[in-house]
């Protein structure tokens, strides 16, 4: 008898967390490494954030909360949704749980049977495809590319579709493309999925407020989609927040349950101090984290205009988010510093090795010809690691 379970040693590694823990180890071992590859904002959580865990602390929050979070804090999601995304939410439609992740893991949990296939808009979040098949379900990928901006068309969305087809999942903003699909896109994605209404979506929209403008839409503004997605969004990547652990979704009620009896066997629910934290957070305005987004979108530009430099990386434009996701299959065959170059995950590897930057491979999101490149760090950092990454592939 096998000591690990055959769901463990099926399941693949965090490629995101498995190089940022190389990373580390890199540079406990005394290397200059420049981190590209951790999906984190390199700002510290706002302070009035942090003051109101302390009160929080000060005030004894210190037993378990409501399995599916704090009254309060459900009620600053629905305003949140009916401010920010114009979406309408009852309490009982309303989970918190610890971080999206989870939010994602239990959709899978209590949505999927064994066979059920997922749609996957690739690139998609190195997550998805695993939560997925951890959860006996069948993750169906479907190929974009960058003429279209990375973005699934209504046609190739309704080509994947199959009597199997149990739901669709996709981020907007897109980690790790940037893309962000206008209203209009989604409408046309909505006019395929209306013909088919046992489907239903996880609409990930975690990326929210890093929007360089476009503005952000969300799949459930339309009604006869309401009550067939699943909204997820948290407060790891807007507010700096990602070791808080906090995120939530907004869904039909059956569902939102069954994610709360999932908890009520898993976790317990989510933190006490962080929840009363993202309270705050969330009944704040929106322009009080503003400034990150500007210097996000500082250094998008930055990275463009370098990585543009340089032969062999083609990226589209992102709209949000804090990644740039260059086609880099112009190297494959190649050898470079004595090293041949197969495909994505060498010429990361090559990166990391010879240039001591830290990217991630795009074979992990569903794309082998590109890299992950995240722009969460100071424009220094960005400015140093392409200037590496341009002498070693020169
Ligand atoms: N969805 C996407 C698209 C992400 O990039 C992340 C980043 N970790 C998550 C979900 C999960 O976020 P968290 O668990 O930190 O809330
Ligand atoms: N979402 C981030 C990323 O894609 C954090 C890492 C993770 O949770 O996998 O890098």
């Amino acid at each position: 008898m096998n000591l690990l379970s055959d769901r463990i040693l099926n399941m693949s590694t965090s490629a995101t967390l498995a190089m940022a823990a190389k990373a580390r180890e890199l540079r406990g071992e005394g290397k200059d490494i420049i981190g590209l590859s951790l999906g984190e904002p390199d700002f510290n959580t706002p302070d009035f954030i942090k003051d109101a865990a302390i009160q929080a602390i000060n005030d004894n929050y210190n037993s378990y909360s409501p399995v599916d979070g704090y009254v309060e804090l459900k009620q600053a999601i629905i305003t949140k949704f009916k401010r920010d995304n114009n979406l309408t939410y009852t309490l009982p439609q309303i989970v918190v749980s610890t971080g999206a992740k989870q939010c994602l893991a239990n959709i899978a949990a209590v949505m999927l049977n064994k066979g059920d296939e997922v749609l996957l808009p690739c690139p998609y979040w190195v997550s998805y495809s695993d939560i997925v098949k951890l959860n006996d379900g069948v993750p169906v990928e479907v190929k974009t590319s960058i003429e279209t901006d990375f973005k699934m068309t209504p046609e190739q969305l309704e080509a994947a579709i199959t009597p199997n087809t149990k739901m669709m999942w996709f981020s907007s903003p897109c980690n790790p493309s940037g893309s962000v699909y206008s209203k209009d896109e989604l409408r046309a994605l909505a006019d395929v999925l209306v013909k088919y209404p046992n489907i239903y979506v996880v609409s990930d929209e975690i990326y929210e407020h890093i929007n360089y403008g476009k503005g952000h839409a969300s799949m459930a503004e339309f009604d006869d989609m309401y009550d067939r997605t699943i909204t997820v969004n948290g407060v790891s990547k807007a507010f700096a927040m990602t070791g808080w652990r906090i995120g939530f979704i907004g869904a039909p009620e059956k569902i939102a349950r069954a994610c709360n009896k999932m908890q009520g066997q898993t976790t317990s629910g989510a933190n006490c101090i962080a929840q009363q934290a993202v309270i705050t957070a969330l009944n704040a305005s929106p322009s009080k984290v503003k400034y990150m987004i500007d210097e996000f979108k500082i250094r998008r530009d930055l990275v463009l205009g370098l990585l543009g430099d340089i032969k062999g990386f083609n990226s589209n434009t992102p709209e949000g988010a804090f990644y740039v996701f260059p086609d880099i299959s112009y190297y494959f065959g190649k050898t470079l510093r004595g090293k041949t170059i197969n495909n994505a995950t060498d010429f990361s590897l090559y990166l990391l090795e010879e240039a001591l930057v830290a990217t991630v491979t795009g074979d992990a999101f569903g794309n082998p010809n590109c890299i992950r490149i995240s722009y969460a760090a100071s424009q220094e950092q960005i400015i140093e690691a392409i200037k590496r990454v341009e002498e070693v592939v020169s």
